[in-house]
């Protein structure tokens, strides 16, 4: 047995070094959870929660477990893993194990659990339907987005367990929706008697106020409250709905309290949202709350070849890493590049060149230049998201609620436009050149801090683009 004791210190070695390799965030959803259960001939088996653990575990960090174990030990040492109940084991299902191996979780009986009810069936013709094709397996994760997506994934695999509730909160196009629904696909394959309600907050309103029109809110609060998992996508659309607010909020309360989960996605930090009742708030900063960010050159080509897998048009890497570095606001932007000249391919059956990606996408791009945004546009959309008037940024006052949002639109003004530092300072009251650079200079070292500033920036940015 000096062998098994070899590894299990070969194990603790690496458990201990391996964040040095991986990221922290990484390391407590994967690894916490992931035990040395013995060794064999040159392989360690550990035991983890469940298969999804595992095979995400094995896609993802196979590779870098074997080489530190291969640094640590001299050895090449294979890795294989087991599930591990965490309930006891009740004496007549043990009897049907092996002796010695630990139980292993069957997924499958979950699925006999109880039917749904029939008043859910009912109801589930109603409950939004979630998007079949987003899946975790279609969605690229980045350093933009690891965070966010392991969240979604862990909360998949132990829904009301892990994270309880989240929220999910970036810009436009980013893959908010895309998570959701990805929580929902995962847990309906694996248990299809789950109640999920995907809803976007917009229909959640429509339909808790056609509830009250027609005298249906308790057939409205039925459906919501029996669901396992809320799912809902959007909530920014909930500000000024008090009443829509005040239904979501017992809503949230009831589910939260017999551990059901709850899943939401904003286009910015809960923080930043105007006009919403401070106890609802509070429920949603409750929890964890992840962000997404736009996808780095990397991840966007990533994305992009991740797209064309199961394509049959023949399209190049130059082609790829062009739309790449020409598209760099959001995701959504990217694939719609890319299934333009998916379409052009496919409907004149060409091999998609570098020329004909130029001429194609010219308009495409410029149409997202940045160079005809004017300083008005900025002033008017940054105010508005303050609930400051744009006079106030070209006035006098430098008291804090109105010198920051001053300072991020001059900020956002030195980095989409093409003016010169002097320009801007004529455009905000007149100011000082340096001024323009003293609060642009600000703002920068504010986002190197607060990662949630930058959000709230981008988020200003794609809606200053948007203005018309
Ligand atoms: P949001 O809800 O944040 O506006 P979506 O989830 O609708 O964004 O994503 C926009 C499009 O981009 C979708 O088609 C989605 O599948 C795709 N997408 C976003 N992020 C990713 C990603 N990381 N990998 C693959 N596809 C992505
Ligand atoms: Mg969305």
């Amino acid at each position: 047995m000096s062998e098994s004791k070899e590894y299990e210190d070969v194990w603790n070695q690496l458990i201990g070094n391996i964040t040095e390799h991986i990221s922290e965030e990484d390391f407590n959803i994967w690894f916490k959870s992931v035990t040395y259960q013995k060794s064999e001939d040159k392989k360690i088996i550990l035991s983890a929660p469940s298969n999804f653990y595992i095979s995400q575990i094995k896609k993802r960090f196979g590779k870098i477990i074997e080489e530190i174990a291969q640094d640590i030990s001299g050895d090449q040492i294979a890795f294989d893993y087991i599930v591990l109940e965490e309930d006891t084991v009740t004496s007549e299902e043990s009897t049907k194990e092996k002796s010695n191996t630990p139980k292993l979780k069957k997924i499958e009986s979950k699925k006999s659990k109880a039917a749904p009810s029939k008043s859910f069936k009912e109801a589930k013709k109603d409950i939004y339907k979630i998007p079949e094709n987003y899946t975790f397996d279609k969605f690229v994760i980045g350093e933009n987005s690891n965070f966010a997506a392991n969240a979604a994934m862990a909360i998949a695999n132990d829904p009301g367990i892990t994270y309880n509730p989240c929220l999910i909160y970036g810009g436009v196009g980013l893959g908010k929706t895309h998570l959701l629904a990805s929580i929902g696909n995962y847990v309906l394959e694996h248990d299809s008697s789950k109640k999920i309600a995907f809803v976007t907050a917009e229909n959640f309103t429509n339909e808790f106020i056609e509830s009250i029109k027609n005298k249906k809110e308790g057939q409205f609060k039925n459906k919501y409250r029996s669901a396992d998992i809320l799912l809902i996508d959007d909530i920014h659309f909930l500000e000024n709905k008090p009443q829509t607010q005040e239904e979501l909020f017992h809503t949230f309360n009831a589910l939260y309290e017999s551990n059901k989960q709850l899943v939401f996605t904003c286009d910015r930090p809960v923080s930043e949202l105007k006009e919403l009742t401070d106890r609802l708030r509070s429920r949603f900063e409750r929890g964890l709350n992840v962000d997404l960010q736009p996808p780095n050159y990397e991840t966007r080509l990533a994305i992009l070849s991740r797209k064309i897998e199961n394509s049959h048009v023949d399209i190049g890497e130059d082609v790829l890493q062009f739309i790449a570095e020409n598209v760099s606001s959001n995701v959504r932007d990217l694939e719609a590049s890319l299934t333009k000249l998916l379409a052009y391919g496919q409907l004149l059956n060409k091999e998609i060149t570098i020329d004909i990606a130029r001429k194609q996408l010219k308009n495409t791009f410029s149409s997202t230049k940045e160079t005809h945004i004017d300083i008005n546009t900025i002033q008017r959309v940054v105010a508005d998201y303050f609930s400051i008037s744009p006079n106030d940024l070209r006035g006098k006052k430098r008291t804090k609620a109105i010198a920051h949002p001053r300072q991020i639109a001059m900020y956002i003004a030195r980095n989409v436009t093409e003016y010169s530092t002097t320009e801007i300072g004529l455009e905000f009251g007149g100011r000082n050149h340096t001024t323009v650079m003293h609060g642009t200079q600000k703002i920068e070292s504010k986002i190197q801090v607060d990662s949630t500033l930058d959000t709230v920036i981008q988020k200003l940015i794609r809606d200053i683009k948007n203005y018309r």
